[in-house]
């Protein structure tokens, strides 16, 4: 879907004027993009008939960057589409909060049980338990139970001989005693949607209404999500969904499709199997990401406005073959200083987050005078071959510039973290312009 959007936003991009026609051709585009990537053809034709619209209308057309603004509607709508905002989970005005997790075989219902458990009591400080109402396969109930004891969270069941029904009261009775303020079912999932499966979802409900029925749903089945979430929002009814396997190959049609079918907004996102692997969703960071550039865009437009442009050339020339100096850090410091703090420019890059160092890689004005300094007290070969800098050198380098020792080694890594982070920066920007036929 992004790379196939990526064609037509960099043709419509840079337009100083754009006409009915080119609207009329990107939106063609677009319409193939969205299908291609399994978004219910409904949802398809609406969103284009409005975007459309929007994108012919006066204002666009006069604007100075009608190409921009063409796509930001295009965002604005995607984002719309997928509920416009993170929608929060709804807690009991009286614990405990109940949440029945429901959804096919495989969905990731068990796991997200789990990952959800642990992001309450971490984020939330609740304290959660976990109800194993799976009682067809002996084996869920174990991989709950083995879930449970990796987080230390504890899990209430009662085998596979007791009804699902009675495992849930039994499971509302024993968390009022222990005081657990939110209680998380993990139910039973079929291959396919059945009768049985929804009476029993049903009479899990009819007990005690629950604050929240999530869906779990698998993103990789694109249009088959959204007609899972469409059956089981009219059988059970459900009040959100959980797309999971988002971190795979996914084409990221379900997302967009789902909240404009079902009306019940995506809540979170599993982005892995690991325990910590489920993020709120964010309807527009999906917006960003669907369209492809991340906030990729206005990054290289920012260091294209700010940057000389020979320099910057130098300097990935010097990233990329690793030959960049102290001489160069000095540089590029004030370089980036034109641009903006730092830190808001890294938190543009998609996945700076996990670049590990990051959090030293903060620059401000008053340790960039000591920065310089630093810098400034090495010899030519130290400046080049910062790995020959030992104590006695740095001893030396620290009455030159009148720092501690630990500064030089906090600078020394920084270092270390820059080029690596610039070597990823460059890479990545590289990869942008080729895409969008920038120099
Ligand atoms: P259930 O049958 O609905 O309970 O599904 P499970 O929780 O047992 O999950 C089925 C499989 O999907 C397991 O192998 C999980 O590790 C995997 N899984 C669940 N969520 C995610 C996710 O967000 N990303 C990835 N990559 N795998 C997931
Ligand atoms: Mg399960």
């Amino acid at each position: 879907l992004a790379e196939r959007l990526q064609g037509t936003i960099s043709k419509i991009k840079g337009k100083g004027k754009v006409t009915e026609q080119d609207v009329k051709e990107m939106m063609r585009e677009v319409r193939f993009a969205l299908i291609e990537a399994d978004v219910n053809l409904k949802v398809v034709k609406t969103f284009i008939k409005r975007v459309s619209e929007r994108a012919i209308g006066q204002d666009v057309m006069k604007s100075l960057t009608p190409g921009q603004q063409v796509i930001k509607i295009v965002k604005d709508e995607l984002t719309d589409l997928m509920g416009g905002e993170q929608s929060p989970i709804k807690f009991a005005q009286k614990p405990p909060t109940v949440i029945l997790m429901v959804g096919l075989q495989g969905a990731g219902k068990t796991t997200t049980t789990g990952k959800l458990a642990n992001l309450l009591r971490k984020k939330y400080n609740r304290k959660p338990l976990l109800v194993a109402a799976d009682v067809y396969r002996p084996a869920a109930i174990k991989q709950l139970q083995t879930l449970g004891n990796q987080l230390t969270l504890p899990v209430f069941a009662l085998g596979t001989e007791v009804s699902p029904v009675e495992i849930v009261r039994q499971a509302l009775e024993h968390a009022k005693e222990e005081h657990h303020d939110v209680v998380l079912i993990d139910t039973a999932g079929r291959l396919h949607i059945d009768e049985n499966l929804m009476q029993e979802l049903k009479d899990i409900r009819a007990l005690k209404e629950p604050d929240e029925v999530f869906l779990v749903v698998d993103s990789m089945t694109g249009q088959d999500a959204v007609n899972v979430a469409d059956s089981f929002n009219e059988a059970v009814g459900i009040t959100g969904v959980v797309l999971t396997k988002l971190d795979g190959d996914t084409r990221g049609g379900a997302a967009l499709s789902i909240r404009s079918v079902t009306q019940k907004p995506i809540k979170f996102v599993g982005m892995g199997e690991k325990m910590d692997a489920l993020e709120p969703f964010h309807p527009e960071r999906m917006a960003s990401r669907i369209l492809g550039m991340g906030d990729m865009m206005s990054l290289i437009e920012k260091a294209q406005a700010n940057v000389d442009e020979e320099k910057a050339k130098e300097m990935e020339e010097k990233f990329r073959t690793q030959s960049f100096t102290f001489d160069d850090f000095l540089d590029q410091m004030s370089q980036v200083k034109k641009m903006g703090p730092l830190d808001e420019i890294l938190k543009m890059l998609p996945g700076a987050n996990k670049i590990k160092g990051l959090e030293n890689a903060k620059i401000d004005d008053k340790s960039i005078g000591h920065i310089e300094a630093i810098i400034l007290s090495m010899t030519p070969a130290e400046k080049t071959t910062p790995e020959i800098i030992n104590s006695s050198r740095k001893k030396r380098i620290a009455k030159g510039s009148g720092c501690s020792i630990q500064e030089i080694n906090r600078l020394l890594k920084q270092f270390e973290d820059m080029k690596k982070m610039m070597k990823q920066m460059t890479g990545m920007t590289q990869k942008g312009k080729k895409k969008m036929k920038l120099p």
